[in-house]
């Protein structure tokens, strides 16, 4: 009762608590209120929003070490100079302590402290944000005057800062004033602008002409000197933009962030591909642009501005949905670390609200719903299972992910655009997961102030392909020659090249629930002889019977200088080696050195182990298997294969591609591409085919995504056919069956 009096005492005493409008307008707070009454979700979002209102600043004072409230005295730096001098990992924070966390040592001065001063400036802004929040949602004085101090302390402070960068260099075009980087001045200028918003009808006429002229104009102004074309950083920049538009009316601001030469549109135009990955093809990046793309079209909508544009962010939520691992996680190529989309369950939840696709439910509930999902999420989750993810071909972003319908193998390969200066020159690698464990590892990104960043991470010998000569790849774009994806089997050729000179790659890569076939090939054009390197990297501990001796391994740089403990034997014959639960096989061939030893990995203290088969010639090709213990045999050249079980032999073609597994004479497995035929099955479509027999040869299931066409099949004892799992009539041939499509 008390505390409502005082609200109605504190509404009349102000004469217009005018409406916020940026990325919250009033109906929105009306919306959060009833959600919060409703759901026990919601509920503890404001709570816990309220008490971080209550305990501001003591949390931050103590959390950073200070000894009461202020801001950085000078600017901010660069979060990836946040590494240990030392060890090349990332340090931690600890009440004003920057700690190594391999020894404990505490590191100050340039540029490490200024790390620091940047997590506290994003600290501050989104203070304000919430303490904004809070104030809309109670009413109460207490909350404004906390968000009044900041924003006052960045009235007086900002002017006075110089343009300064990453490198402590003035006036530099991507340098900022209160962080190092125009990207991290938008990233901070959003959420200070939002709370803005939130509370400045509250504030007094003087503070608002302050804070408008000293931080919005003026951040608006070192943020436009760097049109940062197509990118994550000019997403951001956007965003920013516009945001300090609207708020103080600048219909110029508002114009250069939308439709400026690299504004919004031009974003979703150009740096979205077709298939909606991001173009620099770095998972991490693509929610980091994510972020402001999503801020932007809110902010759009509540000024009542047409967006369609907009639409193109669809596709930036399928796009992961395409290429998420059993684990959760995405793969980690490029300069992006594992993102686990669990992580982004927000996104999918603002994005279910937007686009209602029912794919986003399983990613929006895998996480605790939090403050994103309380102000622009859906207003309920409530929904349809999606089905099971199967193999997935991203074109233009150049991913393929092989998966097996009742297996949890996964394999993603890489064959896009270079990917600019976020690419690792790595075409066709691939990495794995099977039987519940990372399998081929991809060092994906450190800090990029750490040393190992430009002398591992991108190059070619950190990752799962050929190196030819020791040399790292030139950029490159590979080329889709086939692509099979069937429930049970996939199948994958690619070419890349030149890589070098004028050498050429070709991969073709079979996943089953069984055992993954890789057949990898260099090829020179120029008549010379070369010396190839097949690279293999895995997560675990390395075992093997080769009679291996220690050997120092050539050239000793491109990043072959962070191969340790190398051991080496040479051999004309197949050979295996195995890496905890996964096993490595391949074919033997004259002259063949196979090495082994340890890589860096994407936990710098954690090392991964690596195999390498090295060959010379114009030519080479290595046939690789990886398994996980129930291969018994595995023969083959060029293009024809054997495998081998207890329960199963495949026959398997790469040129074209086909499969065709048996128990004893009964087949239990076909796999074929579109048109093709063979002895069990005959495919009249456009479309690959699969046939699983039971083992009985009673139940058969055939599986195409042709619309129409015919499928003649093998099947003398069938009493049940499916065609992609829904029961069918079917014509007698013989010992054949034949079903139409339609
Ligand atoms: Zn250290
Ligand atoms: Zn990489």
């Amino acid at each position: 009762m008390k505390s409502m009096v005082f609200l109605l005492v504190f509404l009349l005493a102000l004469p217009c608590l005018a409406e916020p409008r940026l990325l919250l307008a009033p109906r929105d707070i009306d919306r959060i209120q009833k959600v919060a009454k409703e759901q026990a979700w919601a509920a503890q979002v404001v709570r816990s929003l309220t008490s971080f209102a209550d305990e501001w600043p003591a949390q931050h004072v103590r959390e950073y070490g200070l000894k009461e409230w202020a801001l950085p005295a000078e600017g901010a730096g660069w979060s990836h100079a946040y590494v240990c001098p030392d060890h090349g990992v990332r340090l931690t924070q600890r009440a004003g302590k920057n700690l190594c966390p391999i020894d404990g040592k505490d590191y100050h001065g340039w540029p490490i402290d200024q790390v620091v001063y940047m997590q506290r400036n994003g600290n501050n802004a989104q203070a304000v944000r919430d303490l904004g929040l809070v104030f809309r949602l109670t009413g109460k004085p207490e909350y404004l005057e906390k968000a009044r101090r900041i924003l006052n302390a960045y009235s007086d402070l900002y002017p006075t800062l110089p343009i300064q960068d990453n490198n402590n260099k003035l006036d530099t075009k991507t340098g900022a004033r209160i962080m190092s980087q125009t990207l991290s001045e938008a990233g901070w200028l959003v959420p200070l602008a939002f709370g803005y918003d939130l509370v400045r009808d509250a504030l007094a006429a003087e503070d608002r002409a302050r804070f408008e002229t000293r931080v919005l104009r003026n951040a608006a102004d070192v943020i436009r000197r760097y049109d940062a074309g197509k990118s994550n950083w000019q997403s951001w920049h956007n965003a920013a933009l516009l945001a300090v538009g609207l708020l103080v009316e600048d219909r110029e601001l508002v114009t250069l962030a939308l439709d400026g030469p690299s504004g919004f549109k031009f974003q979703a135009r150009e740096a979205i591909t077709a298939d909606g990955a991001w173009y620099e093809g770095a998972w991490g990046y693509h929610f980091f642009a994510l972020n402001p793309l999503l801020l932007t079209r809110e902010m759009a909508v509540r000024a009542g501005i047409a967006l369609p544009e907009a639409a193109a962010l669809k596709r930036m939520l399928d796009a992961p949905l395409a290429c998420v691992f059993p684990d959760g996680t995405l793969p980690n190529f490029n300069d992006s670390a594992y993102t686990s989309l669990k992580s982004e369950a927000h996104y999918y939840d603002i994005g279910y609200r937007l686009f209602q696709d029912a794919r986003y439910l399983s990613v929006a509930t895998a996480a605790p719903r939090g403050l994103e999902s309380l102000l622009w999420g859906a207003d309920s989750l409530e929904g349809r299972k999606a089905e099971p993810l199967a193999s997935e071909l991203l074109e233009s972003a150049g991913i393929a992910i092989l998966r097996v319908l009742g297996s949890d193998h996964a394999l993603a390969v890489k064959f896009g655009p270079h990917g600019s200066g976020h690419g690792h020159y790595d075409k066709l690698s691939f990495i794995s997961y099977a039987d519940g464990a990372r399998q081929a590892a991809d060092p994906g990104t450190q800090a990029y102030a750490a040393k190992s960043h430009d002398t591992w991470d991108k190059m070619t010998v950190a990752h799962n392909t050929i190196s030819v000569d020791g040399q790292v790849q030139k950029p490159a774009t590979g080329k889709l020659l086939d692509w099979v994806p069937l429930p049970h089997v996939t199948a994958i050729r690619l070419s890349a090249g030149p890589v070098y000179g004028g050498v050429e790659l070709e991969r073709t890569l079979v996943e089953t629930g069984d055992y993954t076939l890789d057949v990898a090939s260099a090829r020179a054009s120029d008549g010379a002889t070369h010396q190839y390197d097949w690279l293999y990297h895995n997560f675990g501990k390395l075992a093997s019977d080769l009679p291996l001796v220690p050997r120092r391994l050539t050239p000793q740089q491109n990043g072959y200088q962070h191969l340790r403990g190398t051991s080496g034997v040479s051999t004309d014959g197949p050979w295996q080696v195995s890496f905890s639960n996964l096993c490595v096989r391949m074919l033997g061939d004259r002259d063949t050195t196979v090495v082994t030893g340890e890589g860096l990995g994407p936990d710098l203290r954690v090392a991964v182990p690596f195999v390498m088969a090295r060959r010379s010639g114009e030519s080479a090709a290595f046939a690789a298997l990886y398994e996980t213990g129930a291969i018994t045999d595995f023969e083959g050249a060029a293009h024809s294969f054997t495998v081998e079980s207890a329960q199963f032999r495949d026959k398997i073609t790469t040129q074209p591609f086909s499969l065709n597994r048996n128990r004893g004479s009964q087949p239990i497995l076909v796999a074929i591409p579109a048109g093709a035929q063979n002895t069990w099955l005959g495919n009249f479509t456009a479309a690959p085919a699969e046939v699983d027999w039971s083992p009985d040869g009673k139940a058969v299931d055939l599986y195409s995504k042709a619309a129409s066409g015919t499928l003649r099949f093998y099947a003398p004892q069938a009493e049940v056919i499916r065609v992609n799992g829904r029961p069918i009539d079917a014509a007698r041939d013989g010992a054949f069956r034949t079903v139409t499509l339609r």
